[in-house]
C-alpha cells in the first residue's frame, strides 16, 4: 500500500515536472536546424518545410529541454514519434507574426518569411509541431510533420567559409552550461575589420557591465563572427540608400523608419553556425538610430549612434528575455499588438485583469497602491511633443538624403537631431526621477504601446525609456531565470 502510494506520488510529480528528459536517450550532441517557410496574410498562415541541416555540437542545456516560460506567440515542440513523448520545446516570436499585424497583411496581401527551429539532433524519428496562440492565448497546432534524422536529404555539408573569422571574445567554458551569445558583423567591409574588432570588444564589455549579466559573467560565452561586406552600413529605403551587405539588413522594416531587421534568415543562420550559439546579435556598422529584437530569433543594433549602448541592451531584452516594450508613446508598425481583454504573455507588462494575482506580486513594494497612481499627464505631454518633433525631423533628413543634398547639410541636420534627442532624454529622466514612487515596484499605467489599460512595474526601465539605466526589478528577475534555463 505504502509502496503504491510512493509510486503514485512519483508518477504525479513526474507529470507535474515532466521536463526531466534524458538527453542521451533521445538526442546526440549535435544540432539540427529545421528551415521552413511561414506564408500568409492577417488571417491565414501556411507552413512548409524548406531544408534540414546537421552541424556542430548542441549549444543548449543538456538538462532543460522543455521551455516552461510560456512566452512568445509561437512554440515549436518536438515529440518522440514512437512514444508521443514531448522531448523538446521552445517559445518564440516571428517576423511573420509582426507582418500579420501590418496594414498590408490586413488587406490580404500574402508574404513569405523564412524561419528556423534549432534543436538537439534526435536519435529517432520525431514529430515537429508548430503551435500558435489563439485569441485566448492558448497554444494551438498550426503545423506538424514527421522528421527522420536518418533521412539522406538532411544536409551535412556546412563547411567553414574561408572569409569568416571567429573571435572568442569572452569565454567561460562548456557551451552546454553557458549562454552562448554570437555577435555577427553586418556592413563592415574588408577595410573595416579592425573597426569590427574594436566594436566587438566595446559591446562585450558593455554587456558584462549591465545587471543581471554582470553578476552572471561566468555563465556567458560571447563570440564574434566577422565576414566582410562589399559595402559599409546597411539599407535605408526611405533615403533611397541601398548597400550590398552580408546580412541584407534594412531600416524601414514594416514601414517603421527606425526598425532595423533582416529577412535573410538563412544567411544569418549559416553565419551564426560558425560557433555554438543560443542567442544572436547582429551588429550593424552604422550611426543612424535603429534596431530591432524578436524573441528567440535575433536582435539588431547599430554601432555608432549616441544611443547604441541603450539599443544594444534594450533589443537583447526582447530577443533573449522575451521582454515586452514598456513604452507607449512612440510610433510602432503594429495595429492592436496586444488584443484588449487578454493578458499579454510577456513577464513585464500586464492588463491588471486580476489585481490580486499580479505576475510580479512577489516583487511589489510593500504598501504600494495597485494600480499605482503616478504623474502621467505631464509625462505624456512632454513625450508626445517630442514624438511629433522627431517624426518631422526624420522625414526632413530622409528627404535631404533622397535629394542628395550636400553631406555637410545632412550632417548638420543629423547633429541637431541628436542634440535635441539627448536633451529630451535628459528631461524625461529627470522628470521620472522626480515622481513620488520612482524606484518602487507597483503597477504604473502606460506600457506595451498602450497609454491606457496596460501597466508596467516601475516608472523607469531600459525597456521603457532611452539612456544608460538598469532593467527594472521585474525585467532583471526574469532575465536571471532565462540565464538559469540555459546554464543549469
Ligand atoms: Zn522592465
Amino acid at each position: 500500500m505504502k509502496r503504491n502510494l510512493i509510486i503514485s506520488i512519483i508518477l504525479f510529480a513526474s507529470l507535474l515536472y515532466g521536463q526531466n528528459i534524458d538527453f542521451n536517450k533521445y538526442f546526440t550532441d549535435k544540432t539540427m536546424r529545421i528551415d521552413y517557410f511561414h506564408i500568409g496574410d492577417a488571417k491565414s498562415e501556411l507552413v512548409t518545410i524548406d531544408q534540414i541541416y546537421q552541424y556542430g555540437i548542441w549549444a543548449g542545456s543538456l538538462k532543460n529541454l522543455i521551455d516552461n516560460f510560456n512566452n512568445g506567440a509561437y512554440y515549436y515542440k518536438i515529440y518522440d514519434a514512437a512514444s508521443g513523448k514531448l522531448i523538446f520545446s521552445k517559445g518564440f516570436d516571428s517576423y511573420f507574426k509582426e507582418y500579420q499585424t501590418s496594414d498590408e497583411a490586413s488587406k490580404g496581401i500574402k508574404r513569405t518569411y523564412q524561419e528556423s527551429a534549432i534543436i538537439p539532433y534526435p536519435l529517432n524519428k520525431i514529430r515537429f509541431v508548430l503551435e500558435k496562440r489563439d485569441k485566448q492565448n492558448e497554444l494551438k497546432e498550426v503545423f506538424s510533420t514527421v522528421i527522420d534524422p536518418a533521412d539522406l536529404y538532411i544536409h551535412k555539408d556546412m563547411v567553414k567559409d574561408k572569409d569568416v573569422k571567429v573571435y572568442k571574445q569572452h569565454y567561460s567554458g562548456d557551451p552546454h552550461k553557458k549562454v552562448d551569445v554570437v555577435i555577427l558583423a553586418e556592413g563592415y567591409t574588408a577595410k573595416e575589420k579592425q573597426k569590427f574588432e574594436k566594436d566587438l570588444k566595446r559591446f562585450t564589455n558593455l554587456f558584462l557591465s549591465q545587471q543581471p549579466y554582470k553578476s552572471n559573467k561566468d555563465k556567458f560565452n560571447i563570440y564574434g563572427v566577422y565576414k566582410p561586406s562589399m559595402e559599409s552600413g546597411c539599407d535605408e529605403p526611405g533615403a533611397n540608400l541601398y548597400r550590398n551587405t552580408v546580412l541584407n539588413s534594412t531600416y524601414y522594416s514594416l514601414g517603421s523608419e527606425r526598425y532595423l531587421l533582416t529577412e535573410d534568415n538563412k544567411t544569418m543562420r549559416d553565419l551564426a553556425a560558425n560557433v555554438p550559439y543560443d542567442a544572436i546579435y547582429i551588429m550593424v556598422n552604422n550611426s543612424r538610430y535603429g534596431g530591432g529584437g524578436i524573441y528567440n530569433f535575433y536582435c539588431t543594433f547599430i554601432s555608432d549612434n549616441q544611443y547604441s549602448d541603450y539599443i544594444f541592451l534594450h533589443e537583447f531584452g526582447h530577443s533573449f528575455g522575451g521582454l515586452a516594450d514598456e513604452y507607449y508613446t512612440s510610433d510602432v508598425a503594429y495595429n492592436d499588438f496586444y488584443p484588449a481583454g487578454l493578458e499579454p504573455v510577456e513577464p513585464n507588462i500586464t492588463r491588471l485583469l486580476d489585481k490580486d494575482n499580479l505576475k510580479w506580486k512577489n516583487l511589489i513594494t510593500p504598501g504600494i497602491a495597485i494600480p499605482t497612481p503616478w504623474e502621467k499627464e505631464k509625462y505624456d505631454e512632454l513625450d508626445l511633443a517630442w514624438q511629433k518633433n522627431r517624426r518631422e525631423m526624420n522625414i526632413k533628413i530622409a528627404e535631404m538624403k533622397r535629394n542628395k543634398m550636400p553631406r555637410k547639410e545632412i550632417d548638420d541636420a543629423q547633429n541637431e537631431y541628436n542634440r535635441i534627442e539627448k536633451e529630451h532624454s535628459g528631461v524625461i529622466d529627470k522628470y521620472l526621477q522626480s515622481c513620488k514612487d520612482y524606484g518602487k515596484v507597483g503597477a504604473f499605467e502606460g506600457a506595451g504601446y498602450s497609454s491606457k489599460g496596460m501597466y508596467r512595474s516601475m516608472l523607469d526601465c531600459i525597456m521603457f525609456s532611452k539612456g544608460s539605466k538598469p532593467f527594472c526589478k521585474v525585467c532583471a528577475d526574469h532575465l536571471e531565470k532565462v540565464i538559469e534555463h540555459y546554464t543549469d
